[in-house]
């Protein structure tokens, strides 16, 4: 079991779209969505919309398989999938039939080094029943404690 929690970049103007697609996951699709969960064996997951000066953002958080929920998401063929592609796509840009290689991350993270675009990225234990999927976790952790750049509006 384990946990995942991300941050998409929503696409400009579109937090609308962003509510109207959480609306439809607990409405019309929703037993699509809850087959997705009980495929990948997920237990609990939220979507969060954060609007900020520099822009919004789903936050979503999952504990589950988390490799097998997004190779789920990635490769099912099932008429959710495809919709769930479809608006993760057009509200994120993020195209998740087709992840990049080596860290999902580094397009857009600030800490990216050449190994990063490497396969596989591997789980690095951190002690105390934590553990990591960045070669560069300890830079990451120590830039977020010294200076938060979120905003919250
Ligand atoms: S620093 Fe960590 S999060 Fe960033 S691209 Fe490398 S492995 Fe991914």
């Amino acid at each position: 079991m384990g946990v995942f929690n991300g941050i998409f970049p929503i696409q400009a103007g579109k937090e609308e779209d962003a509510r109207a697609f959480a609306a439809e996951l607990v409405g019309a699709q929703l037993a699509g969505y809850e087959a997705h969960h009980s495929r990948v064996g997920n237990t609990r997951e939220t979507f969060t919309l954060q609007e900020t000066p520099m822009g919004s953002f789903l936050l979503v958080w999952f504990e589950g398989d988390v490799q097998k929920a997004f190779a789920d998401h990635a490769t099912d063929d099932s008429d959710f999938e495809t919709w769930f592609r479809g608006r993760v796509f057009d509200l994120t840009g993020v195209d998740l039939a087709a992840p990049p290689a080596g860290c999902r991350f580094h397009p857009r993270c600030p800490f990216v080094h050449d190994d990063c675009h490497s396969d596989p990225i591997p789980l690095i234990e951190l002690g105390g029943g934590r553990a990591a999927r960045c070669l560069y976790h300890e830079l990451c952790a120590a830039d977020a404690r010294r200076e938060p750049v979120i905003a919250v509006a």
